[in-house]
């Protein structure tokens, strides 16, 4: 773990933002403290991410069971919430993620712990789909991985275009997971 957040830099940049907006910081009582809170909130939460090392991942990542088993482990509907790096919005929506163990087998909420490192950092839905997949390939060593999420972009439904229900799909697909057709096909009709 590493802590290399300025919190001082973040509240004087939220002020500095509010203050561009034409706001009066000091005599509204709903935002005088509200670049404390928003450092808060980014350092504890959505930017919470940057403070794991591969390194922690990789511990993360390795109380495993060494199991034969070697049928594909799918978990599916995992909530994730993450920040569009353009926009700094919500994007949110939920992921299906399967691997075919090869030997080594690691607990479901693994999975959905990476999926949270990754979210909780400054993204775009494209390479928070590869990073997870990437990452579990790495550590986990399976014959093939598969990610997709589904989300839901503020910066599309709340701005801009407006188009309020848009979904965007993203997939990454490696080793078996993508070569091999039956299998590629079992993970995404799951
Ligand atoms: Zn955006």
């Amino acid at each position: 773990m590493k802590e290399k957040m300025d919190r001082e830099a973040i509240e004087y940049g939220i002020l500095c933002f509010l203050e561009g907006l034409g706001l009066d910081v000091t005599n509204d009582q709903h935002l005088k403290k509200t670049p404390q809170r928003v450092a808060k909130a980014w350092i504890e939460t959505f930017a919470s991410g940057y403070q794991f090392t591969d390194e922690d991942i990789k511990q993360m990542l390795s109380v495993e069971f060494k199991d034969n088993y070697d049928s594909m482990v799918v978990v599916k509907d995992i909530p994730f919430v993450s920040h569009c790096a353009h926009h700094l919005v919500q994007f949110s929506g939920t992921a299906k993620i399967g691997y075919v163990p090869k030997g080594k087998i690691v607990g479901l909420s693994k999975l959905a712990r990476v999926l949270d490192v990754f979210a909780h950092r400054l993204q775009v839905q494209e390479s928070l789909t590869e990073q997870v997949a990437e990452t579990l390939n790495k550590h986990i060593g399976p014959e093939g991985v598969g990610v997709v999420l589904t989300g839901t972009h503020m910066c599309m439904t709340s701005r801009g275009v407006k188009k309020p229900g848009s979904i965007m799909i993203t997939s990454c697909l490696l080793g078996k997971m993508r070569s091999d057709k039956a299998m590629r096909a079992e993970f995404l009709n799951f």
